[in-house]
Formats: structure tokens, C-alpha cells, sequence
């Protein structure tokens, strides 16, 4: 049988590693994480649940896979017949299906609100900024809007890019996901991308907190939720305890972890309603909300 890849494309940010884990919870399937690290960054390659002590991600195993052999050594490895690589980056997906022409891929592409997508980008990036002095200062609020405005314009351009991109078109077209339809319904909004890979929605998948995983790379918040059910939740306490309200956001994950699949609405802490107003007159913006078919306005 044909192997199969789902691949997920977007940004950072859009919720590829929550969708790694609940489309890697389906029987059939393996949620490889950000695929493209163990060929061109290995020294960043590692599963983000075990770090260094993975069944599937030793060391020697990275060592050895390269786009040739990639999809069908982790195939082998889990018995899955369907790939989840959400490498994200439209550069490894071009390599990766120029070259390999006997994988069936599934592009899609996981998009977000781009209110709620600045946001995450202000939180994770912008306010981590060392050099940056405190998150109310007057500097610090005038650099922000500058901030959100320039990755309005690198997420416009990276979708541009997905979507037009020539070497997807033989895979039929790019799908695009919104986060707050696979968090509403799950079943409904994944269901397009499953078929392509010909397989159904399984109840399992909501449970994907109780699988096991081994994603490389990733998301903190994400895997912080994983990391707090199982035998890592002694480590994952002592990060968020450790952690500085300043300047991470993990006190901010734990909180929200039991709710499982939720819509990130962080935008209403890490924004405020004049920066908001700013964000909403930039025509980069309307025009990512036309693309999407997202509202201007999230009431
Ligand atoms: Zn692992």
C-alpha cells in the first residue's frame, strides 16, 4: 500500500502540535511532530515527551534517515501507514514531494484567527525578549504594535506562498484548516484531510491526552498538557513553578490543560483594546481575514 502524509503547513503558533497529537492518536497513524528537524537540523532533533530517552527517536535512528527513508523508517518503527509531519515550512514539503514520488501527501494548511495568531506570536516571542524592559513600559507597548504589524505581513506572505505553491498542486489542493473549527468540532472540521489519507474520525482521537506520542519539536504549551498526565508530570510541575510570569507563558498553559482542546483567546491579556483597534485598521490584516473568512472583529 502507498504511504501516506499528512502534511501541515502554517506558521508558528497555529496549533500544528495539538493537531499532531490528536491526528496521531488515530489507530492508523503516527504523529511524527516537525519531521523536517531530523533531516536538516538533527542536533535540534529529539521527542518532545522523552527528550532523551525515546523508543522511537534514538539517537542512531536519526542519525540515520534522510528524505529517501524518512516516512518509511518511522512506518516500519510504529506500524503506521499514515505519516503525520508538521514540519509546517512550505521549503521541506517542496523538497520532500519533488523527491518522493511513490508517498501520497495531504497538504494542508492550519490556519488562525490572525488576532488570536498575533497574540500568540506577542506572548512566545515578542514579551521572551530579554533585552525588552518591562511588559507595561511605554517602549515596550510602542515596539509591540511594530512587532504585530511586521508578522502580519510575513504570515500574509507565507500563506501566499503555501497556496500558490507549484509543487503542491499534483496533491490536489492545499485544505485549509481553521484551529477554531477543529476545536468546535473536531470530527466535522477533520474529516476532509482524513478521507484524503482514506481513513475516518475515531472517538479515540478526543482522548489523545491518554495515547502515547513522540513528536519531535514543538509546541511547550501543548506538550506541557501531555507531559502533565503522565510519568513526566513531577518535571513538567517544576517547570511551570520555576518558570518567570514575566516572561513565559507555562503558568498560563497549566491553567488552561484540563480543558483539553480550547480556543486560544490569550489576545484578550497579551493585547490591549487600543492595540487591538491599531491591529484591526491594518490592511495587512483585513486581508488576511478576507483570504481565511475570518470576522475582523472577535466579539
Ligand atoms: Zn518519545
Amino acid at each position: 500500500m502507498e504511504l501516506k502524509v499528512i502534511a501541515v503547513l502554517g506558521r508558528s503558533y497555529c496549533g500544528s502540535s495539538i493537531l499532531n497529537l490528536v491526528l496521531g492518536s488515530h489507530s492508523c497513524t503516527f504523529g511524527a511532530g516537525e519531521l523536517y528537524r531530523t533531516v536538516m537540523r538533527p542536533d535540534k532533533a529529539y521527542c518532545a515527551i522523552c527528550r532523551g530517552h525515546c523508543s522511537v527517536w534514538t539517537p542512531d535512528t536519526i542519525q540515520r534517515l534522510n528524505l529517501d527513508n524518512v516516512y518509511e523508517t518511522l512506518a516500519k518503527r510504529t506500524g503506521a501507514d499514515t505519516i503525520i509531519d508538521s514540519s509546517k515550512v512550505p521549503g521541506w514539503f517542496s523538497k520532500a514531494m519533488n523527491a518522493r514520488t511513490n508517498v501520497e501527501f495531504i497538504p494542508t494548511l492550519l490556519v488562525k484567527h490572525p488576532l488570536r495568531h498575533i497574540s500568540s506570536f506577542v506572548a512566545n516571542q515578542f514579551f521572551r525578549d530579554e533585552s525588552l524592559p518591562h511588559r507595561d513600559a511605554p517602549e515596550t507597548r510602542q515596539r509591540l504594535l511594530s512587532f504585530a504589524n511586521e508578522q502580519l505581513r510575513k504570515t500574509l506572505q507565507a500563506y501566499t506562498r503555501i497556496l500558490d505553491n507549484p509543487t503542491f498542486q499534483p496533491h490536489g489542493p492545499v485544505r485549509i484548516l481553521a484551529y477554531e473549527s477543529f476545536v468546535a468540532d473536531p470530527d466535522s472540521a477533520l474529516k476532509p484531510t482524513l478521507n484524503a489519507a482514506g481513513l475516518e474520525f475515531e472517538p479515540r482521537m478526543l482522548e489523545y491526552l491518554k495515547q502515547e506520542h513522540h513528536p519531535v519539536g514543538g509546541n511547550t504549551g501543548a506538550h506541557l498538557q501531555l507531559r502533565l498526565q503522565g510519568k513526566f508530570e513531577k518535571q513538567a510541575r517544576h517547570w511551570i513553578e520555576h518558570s518567570n510570569p514575566d516572561r513565559s507563558w507555562r503558568r498560563y498553559y497549566a491553567g488552561t490543560a484540563a480543558a483539553g482542546l480550547n480556543i486560544d483567546d490569550k489576545f484578550r491579556e497579551t493585547l490591549r483594546e487600543e492595540e487591538v483597534s491599531a491591529i484591526l485598521a491594518q490592511v495587512d490584516y483585513q486581508r488576511l481575514c478576507a483570504m481565511l473568512g475570518y470576522q475582523e472583529k472577535i466579539v
